[in-house]
């Protein structure tokens, strides 16, 4: 259900509530996921793209949308992630530091793929 990513630590805040938070949790999949995503952490419909952009994909230009599979890491504090259904299934976020190993959640279509 979780693999685990590698990831470099960066200082922001949380995508959902604003504040400041150090820990994170990774989707792997398509763009399409990585939206689905934010949309459970809590994130409010009509600043999805605006976030997905920001958080997600900086590094793409703005008519672009990210294509294949690909991994977000993605700021989250603990108190906005305990109220999302992904909690659930005892993940919590971690700080993410260069040796952190960060929770990711696989989109269910790709996980179906995966066990054939
Ligand atoms: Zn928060």
């Amino acid at each position: 259900m979780e693999t685990f990513a590698r990831g470099r630590w960066r200082a922001g805040s949380c995508v959902v509530c604003g504040l400041g938070t150090d820990t994170v949790v990774g989707f792997n999949g398509t763009a399409e996921w990585q939206v689905a995503a934010l949309l459970m952490l809590g994130v409010p419909a009509d600043r999805v793209d605006a976030t997905a952009r920001s958080a997600m994909w900086p590094d793409l230009a703005p008519s672009m949308v990210p294509v294949g599979l690909l991994t977000a890491v993605v700021r989250v504090c603990g108190q906005c992630f305990a109220r999302t259904p992904l909690a659930r299934r005892g993940v919590v976020p971690v700080v993410y530091t260069v040796d952190a190993e960060v929770p990711t959640f696989i989109s269910p279509s790709e996980e179906r793929t995966r066990r054939g």
